[in-house]
């Protein structure tokens, strides 16, 4: 099928690559003229795992780059918008990107086009489209609007496009539904996964995606509720923790307990700094205000968001009970990321806890394995970034670990303690055990676990600590 895809991001380009992979033809638009330029010489605006192999099997051929969306939409049957829908005033969306695309896929339209909601939006927007594209003159039989809400997550982009547990089609007309599952033919019969060459599957994905047509309208929902109850999760285990803190319990274990029941189940139970990134925090507040306008008073939503604000400067007072005062302090942090696995430092906690960490008058030294170029344009420049863990563990007095890179759970634990000038990390990952560190001398810290404290013979080795 030929398609377009307007809005070459995170969603956007990892959407155009697989397309492309399922074997589509498409053509990817962005009105950012550097990323379009980038793009077609072959250089990846963003860390995703097999996006490089992928963009450099297709570009040129199945995939192009083109600034004129009037003349993507021309050559396309299905225009995908994947532009960004960030956070407004007082928290609803800001749909002007999606409303200025729409009117200008209008003014393209030149056949039967299905235009297609990917960017996360509130429910009846697809209505807005449809009434602003009527506005704007294209006739009425032209085209449809479907919603077909991406749930990738960033970090593992490529295989959960690919491999997804479900797809979800929005249609309100028999023929959007039918372009959509003739789109996504390849995955919906599992043909994808055997073709030579192939991502491959990742070991939990299912055999084929479950797949769920619904009305646009349902689809919208969908996706708004998917990740206020994902949050909901995060932030619910988050204050578990705070009563394991509390009375001296260990959240690991009642995270084993709780999410042992098939009913809740231990993914996105993960206590931790709080989450972040481009699509939850913005997301709760948008379906906040959804609910809102719709007369009701989503109060959990605020307790979610409440909770994981609160996550940053728990784990702030955390390095205070650990470092006792904090001004001169060299703290080296390890990831910048709001997750493992992705270059994206939006609404990341990390970074919010750097900021705070920098306004009480710590030295920061920085790792993170992709996210520094990034963190670099906006954190000041009193930060400094070093080439591994141990570089920024030199001569620190505490390692803080803030994201949960697969390599950060398996630091050399021997040099780790022979850089810095304190055995201490406080872990806002909970990456390791407490009782393993404080055996190899260090004195540790966690969320919602006992502290740690090595034994005094071994602590010794590094440096006499007593707490
Ligand atoms: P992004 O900011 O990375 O990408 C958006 C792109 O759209 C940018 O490249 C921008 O230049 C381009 N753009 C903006 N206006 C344009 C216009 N008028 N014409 C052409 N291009 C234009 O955003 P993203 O992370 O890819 O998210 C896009 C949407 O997908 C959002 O609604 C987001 O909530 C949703 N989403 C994101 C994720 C994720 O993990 N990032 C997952 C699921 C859904």
């Amino acid at each position: 099928m030929r398609l377009a895809i307007v809005g070459s991001g995170y969603v956007g380009l990892v959407a155009a690559t697989c397309f492309a992979e399922l074997g589509h033809d498409v053509v990817c638009v962005d009105n950012e003229a550097a990323k379009l330029s980038a793009l077609r010489r072959g250089e990846i605006p963003i860390h995703e795992e097999f996006l490089p192999e992928l963009l450099a099997r297709h570009r040129g051929e199945r995939l192009t780059f083109s600034a004129s969306l009037t003349e993507a939409v021309g050559s396309s049957d299905l225009v995908f918008i994947a532009v960004g829908t960030p956070a407004g005033q007082n928290g609803e969306c800001d749909l002007s990107y999606v409303e200025s695309v729409s009117r200008e896929i209008a003014g393209a339209v030149n056949g039967y086009k299905l235009v297609v909601e990917k960017s996360t939006v509130p429910v009846c927007t697809s209505e807005w489209i449809r009434k602003v594209m009527l506005l704007e003159g294209a006739p009425e039989d032209s085209f449809d609007v479907a919603s077909n809400p991406e749930f990738l997550r960033e970090g593992s982009a490529v295989t959960d496009f690919l491999y997804p547990d479900r797809i979800v089609i929005g249609a309100d007309s028999e023929r959007a539904a039918a372009m959509l599952r003739k789109l996504y033919q390849p995955l919906i019969t599992g043909a994808y996964r055997k073709h030579k060459g192939a991502v491959p599957a990742p070991d939990d994905a299912r055999p084929v995606p479950q797949l769920i047509v619904t009305s646009a309208k349902s689809a919208e929902l969908i996706k708004h509720a998917s990740n206020a109850f994902l949050a909901m999760k995060i932030s619910f285990i988050n204050a578990v923790a705070t009563i394991c803190e509390s009375v001296g319990a260990d959240i690991e274990q009642v995270r084993e307990g709780i999410g042992s029941d098939a009913r809740i189940g231990r993914r996105f139970l993960e206590p931790g700094i709080g989450y972040g990134g481009s699509c939850f925090p913005k997301d709760l507040k948008a379906f906040r205000a959804v609910a809102r306008e719709c007369g009701y008073d989503f109060r959990l939503l605020d307790e979610v968001i409440n909770i994981n604000d609160e996550q940053c400067q728990r784990f702030l007072r955390k390095v205070r009970a650990a470092l006792w005062t904090l001004k001169g302090k060299r703290l080296a942090v390890l990831g910048l990321s709001f997750k493992g696995g992705t270059d994206d430092i939006r609404e990341s906690p990390a970074i919010a806890l750097v900021r705070l960490l920098l306004a009480e008058g710590c030295e920061v030294a920085a790792y993170d394995p992709a996210a520094m170029e990034r963190a670099r344009e906006t954190l000041d420049g009193s930060v400094s970034y070093c080439e591994s863990a141990y570089d920024a563990a030199t001569a620190a007095d505490a390692l803080l670990i803030l994201t949960d890179w697969e390599e950060f759970g398996a630091l050399d634990l021997e040099r780790l303690r022979a850089c810095l000038n304190y055995p201490i990390i406080i872990d806002g990952r909970n990456l390791y055990q407490p009782e393993a560190l404080a055996e190899r001398g260090f004195i540790y810290f966690s969320v919602g676990r006992p502290d740690a404290v090595p034994k005094k013979s071994s602590a010794a080795k590094k440096r006499s600590v007593e707490i």
